[in-house]
């Protein structure tokens, strides 16, 4: 689960890491309270959406003086930013953090990330901080910084300092800057973090290292025992069929492509998704309907694949182990009558009660295309979708 920048401050200051006072704002008056209140001779209007690269995208300004708090509130609020990670059709800022604005004297970069290959957190910091991570691991990997933490000790003070003295932390703030580091590994762990990217940190002109972006994500299945994390959470930056989906405890990702898949089990949902582009095609969603699914549960499965616009084609792929062919076959059934299907249909159902499951659909007259196997079926469902 992703928090808005402002909310992921908030965790951080509890934790001890430097972080600019700030205050959010949902109106262009309280932008203005916001910036009187902190009294700082510059502010900053930030705009809050779940996506970076707003300050290239005009999404971050700085303000002199009240009248331009003003300006540039009434001029991001509202508006639809598209950064390079809000895709082609960009997000509405309903949000503003109204920020103290920063004498930064230099920008780096410090993340906490979970690597896989390792199964351990690593901490990840270069010089080059401003820029995206991928960019400076791309041209110049060799400005960046690893240590990885062994989880039964945790991150230890000298690879803090280790890391700030690699990334030319001026020498009389490494102290702070690895203090800073040992804090938002603290913030991490005891959070559940996934990912907590600091980009960029700085150095002020007043010796100070502080966080002026965060970026927090959290491990959704932790969320039970993150109460206050969970209370941040925004549905308005969420896909509206994702949020549907996770209501009848759905696992659905909702893609760019245009064949809608529904399928039982994450390992035959991602190879259908892998047989659809090795075919050539595109997927429009990742979606394991589950084991014990009931006929209402995939009826709102496939009212929900059916509601992307972007979907000209299904592709149902079942191997019907726990989950029985036949309750498929209804739920397909029932779903089509409550809202039509105007588009092609594949299906390729195999295991328990595979022939009553067929009947049922041979039976309901729908213009259904059966698939003898997967390769099959994903090769039919490309050539209909075209
Ligand atoms: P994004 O990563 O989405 O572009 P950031 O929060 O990183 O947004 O802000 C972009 C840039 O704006 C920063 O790299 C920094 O130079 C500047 N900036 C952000 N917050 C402040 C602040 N409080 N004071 C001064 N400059 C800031
Ligand atoms: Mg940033």
């Amino acid at each position: 689960m992703n928090i808005h920048e402002y909310q992921g401050k908030e965790i951080l200051r509890k934790y001890g890491v430097a972080v600019p006072n700030g205050k959010v704002a949902f109106t262009v008056e309280e932008a203005v309270e916001a910036a009187k209140e902190l009294g700082t001779q510059v502010t900053v209007v930030k705009a809050q959406i779940h996506a970076g690269g707003r300050g290239k995208a005009g999404g971050v300004k700085v303000a002199k003086n009240l009248d331009e708090v003003k300006e540039y509130a009434s001029e991001i609020l509202g508006k639809t930013l598209i950064t390079h990670q809000t895709g082609p059709e960009g997000k509405e800022v309903k949000r503003l953090l109204i920020e103290e604005g920063c004498d930064i004297k230099k920008e780096y970069y410090v993340g906490l990330v979970l690597d896989r290959d390792s199964s351990r957190v690593v901490l990840m910091a270069s010089e080059e901080g401003g820029t995206e991570i991928e960019e400076v691991a791309e041209k110049t990997p060799e400005k960046i910084f690893k240590e990885s933490v062994d989880p039964a000790v945790g991150l230890q003070m000298y690879q803090a300092r280790r890391i700030a003295f690699n990334i030319n932390i001026p020498r009389e703030l490494v102290g702070q800057a690895a203090k800073f580091m040992m804090s938002l590994y603290k913030a991490f762990t005891e959070k559940d973090c996934s990912i907590a990217e600091i980009n960029p940190l700085v150095v002020t002109g007043d010796g100070k290292v502080m966080a002026l972006d965060a970026k927090l994500n959290f491990d959704a299945n932790s969320l039970y025992r993150q109460k206050d994390v969970l209370e941040y959470r925004d549905l308005d930056e969420e896909d509206a069929k994702e949020i549907e989906a996770s209501k009848y405890d759905l696992s659905y990702i909702s893609l760019d492509g245009k064949i809608g898949c529904m399928v039982n089990g994450a390992g035959l949902a991602m190879a259908t998704m892998d047989i659809i582009n090795y075919y050539g095609g595109e997927p429009a969603n990742f979606l394991d309907v589950g084991g014990g699914a009931t006929a209402e549960k995939v009826t709102e499965a496939f009212k929900i694949i059916l509601s992307d616009q972007n979907v000209k084609g299904i592709f149902v792929n079942i191997f019907g182990g726990i989950m029985k062919c036949d309750i498929i076959a209804e739920g397909v059934v029932e779903a089509t009558k409550q809202v039509g299907l105007e588009i092609p249909l594949v299906v390729r159902l195999e295991g328990t009660n595979v022939e009553l499951g067929k009947q049922i659909l041979k039976d309901s007259g729908l213009n259904i295309t059966a698939a003898e196997s997967m390769a099959d079926g994903a090769q039919k469902i490309v050539s209909l979708v075209g």
